[in-house]
């Protein structure tokens, strides 16, 4: 870790809450990564470790509860906290997606009563867009929230969703008007006590094992004020939040693959084949030179589309570029860190089969890299 470069453009505030984080990665969340992976276990303690030096709200600004980092900065924290525990920063980036959800698609009141206990961690969010029938489109969703004297009857089932069963608040999106297309869905929010949810054991995975993932199952009444802004707004919420967590997806990428960069660097130093340091290999050299590159490229382009979040503008385009490209390299260089390590790769007591196995998901989730291409390919047919 003590490789991973950092952009410029960052205050003091920033660079302080960056070697925090590095710091509480390195001695609290590396050191149980493989257990947390082994034992297939929701990393309570790693989250209350990242909740007491202020993580859980590092994507909100002060008005809400978060310390007003840039954008360039929470990209650096995503990173640091993946290259210690990646089980660990997919449940903190689902938080971010739910908190997102309320900050940019909910109103004052809704902000007040949520965001605030969101940030220190008092409550845990959870984002539920995808369904059983319903991944890469979803504007295929059957969820519904049919108006009631109260509020909201919501009824359907939301499927994979990242800390669904643990979590406090579960932002979920459902059909108000099923004529209207995308312009149909809404956003609202589901405490984890209300009648009616149920949710499934946690998925088995093949990476990811302590990011937990749920089936969950809606027939809940819940209050008119748990609706998030206007009836109709869901969709438009959903896409924001997901443009944002695309560059999270790419900073976790960046994490992991610069621990297997790292170990991969350690590794050709000291192991001896024929003689001399595998290092000494020019097909190895080049191998190393790749990886390099390719992290290096994935880390401009996640930094370009954070320096476009921070403007405050669109940045759909800049974010999908991100994350199709760093998901792909970063997969790329685990499995040549892999093979740098040989055999002793492929043992688990080595972190780089775990490497491999957490990074096959971030070319599947918050959108495939098939549905990044179509992202961009509509944006530069359409400007
Ligand atoms: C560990 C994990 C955590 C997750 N966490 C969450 C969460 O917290 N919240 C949430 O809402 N969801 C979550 N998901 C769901 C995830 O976002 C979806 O799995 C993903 O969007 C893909 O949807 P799908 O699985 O239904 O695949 P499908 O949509 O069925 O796609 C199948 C294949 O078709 C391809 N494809 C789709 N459309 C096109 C096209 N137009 N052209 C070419 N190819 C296409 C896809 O790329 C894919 O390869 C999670 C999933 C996992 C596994």
């Amino acid at each position: 870790m003590n490789n991973t470069p950092l952009p410029a453009g960052l205050n003091e505030m920033d660079l302080a809450a960056i070697e925090t984080v590095r710091r509480v990665a390195e001695k609290i969340l590396a050191p149980e990564a493989a257990t947390v992976d082994e034992t297939s276990s929701f990393p309570a303690a790693q989250l209350h470790a990242l909740a007491e030096i202020g993580v859980l709200g590092i994507n909100l600004p002060e008005q809400w509860g978060g310390p007003g980092l840039s954008a360039l900065a929470l990209s650096a924290c995503v990173e640091a906290v993946a290259a210690g525990c990646a089980s660990t920063a997919s449940a903190l980036t689902a938080h971010f997606l739910a908190t997102d959800a309320i900050l940019l698609g909910g109103d004052d009141a809704l902000r007040a009563r949520i965001l605030p206990k969101a940030s220190t961690g008092e409550v845990l969010g959870a984002f539920a867009l995808t369904e059983p029938r319903a991944g890469s489109n979803p504007v295929d969703m059957r969820c519904t929230a049919r108006k009631t004297d109260s509020g909201y009857h919501v009824s359907g089932v939301k499927h994979f969703i990242s800390n669904g069963a643990v979590a406090d608040f579960i932002v979920v999106f459902a059909i108000t008007d099923a004529s209207a297309g995308h312009k149909g869905i809404s956003a609202f929010l589901v405490e984890q006590n209300t009648p009616g949810l149920i949710a499934s054991q946690p998925e088995r995975t093949m990476g990811l094992r302590g990011g937990h993932v749920f089936e969950l199952s809606f027939d809940c009444e819940i209050p008119a004020e748990n609706r998030i802004g206007q009836e109709g707004s869901g969709f438009r919420t959903a896409m924001k939040v997901l443009d944002n967590g695309r560059v999270e997806v790419a900073s976790m990428c960046l994490g992991i693959a610069q621990s297997a960069l790292d170990a991969a660097l350690g590794w050709v130093k000291q192991r001896m084949i024929g003689g001399q340091p595998l290092a000494g290999y020019q097909g190895i050299q080049w191998m190393l030179a790749d990886m390099a590159t390719q992290l290096r490229a994935a880390r401009l382009l996640t930094e370009d589309a954070a320096a476009k979040r921070a403007q405050g503008i669109r940045f759909s385009q800049e974010a999908s570029m991100a994350k199709l490209f760093a998901a792909e390299a970063a997969g790329r260089i685990a499995d040549t860190a892999l093979q740098i390590h040989g055999g002793y790769g492929f043992v688990r007591d080595l972190p780089l089969e775990r490497h491999v196995r957490d990074l096959r998901i971030m070319r599947i989730y918050e959108g495939s890299s098939e549905v990044q291409r179509t992202i961009i390919a509509r944006h530069l047919i359409n400007q």
